[in-house]
């Protein structure tokens, strides 16, 4: 993993800010407990669990997105850090570029990292760099424990997400085909699709 002192490095040289609408990379910050997830339809569709640390967003790409039932593992590739600024960013990335699809907020909120190692609370990360984070999150379709542990090292990092037995956990859930609609504007990614197609029309 990009693990360079200016982590945004990988993320501005995929992007061609003149013709896409996302933000540039550059460093922003929070109060390093925002989490968002977007969900994203570029070649495969797939959800962006998104914690910030540090100021960027460290990414995961979770294909089925998350689940509230604790039995389930669901697959997240680590990808390359966003800038805080993404947190925000809702749209179509044009064809021909890098994500090329629609992106919609899919959950967003605040989270608390509760990561620890042998009974003591760690930073994000020492959790990072042990492989295993535990946060408790506070979204909107989403709240309470997760767990991203990791079971592959390299270029395309494999970790897996799994949702803490507490309260929250709820295995007759399954939010991410009941609740389909951006927690921003309420939209869907077939209502971008069908707005684009509109403005083609247009044009
Ligand atoms: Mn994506």
């Amino acid at each position: 993993m990009n693990t360079s002192k200016n982590s945004l490095e990988t993320y501005n040289k995929k992007r061609d800010f003149e013709k896409s609408p996302e933000p540039k990379g550059e460093e922003g910050k929070g109060k390093d407990n925002v989490f968002v997830i977007q969900k994203h339809d570029a070649t495969n569709l797939h959800y962006d669990f998104r914690l910030e640390v540090n100021g960027v967003l460290k990414s995961w790409a979770v294909p089925k997105g998350p689940s509230t039932d604790t039995k389930v593992k669901r697959l997240a590739i680590r990808t390359e850090d966003h800038p805080f600024s993404y947190k925000d960013f809702e749209g179509i990335i044009p064809e021909g570029h890098y994500g090329a699809g629609e992106v919609i907020i899919w959950d967003c909120g605040e989270y608390e990292n509760i990561s620890q190692k042998d009974g003591e609370a760690i930073s994000m990360e020492e959790a990072l760099e042990k492989g295993h984070i535990s946060v408790n999150i506070k979204g909107e379709k989403l709240q309470g424990g997760y767990h991203f542990v990791r079971t592959s090292k390299g270029k395309n990092e494999q970790w897996l997400l799994i949702k803490a037995k507490d309260d929250q956990a709820d295995g007759r859930r399954n939010p991410t085909s009941t609740e389909p609609q951006s927690v921003l504007s309420g939209k869907t990614i077939e209502d971008l699709k069908k707005e684009e197609k509109r403005k083609k029309v247009e044009e």
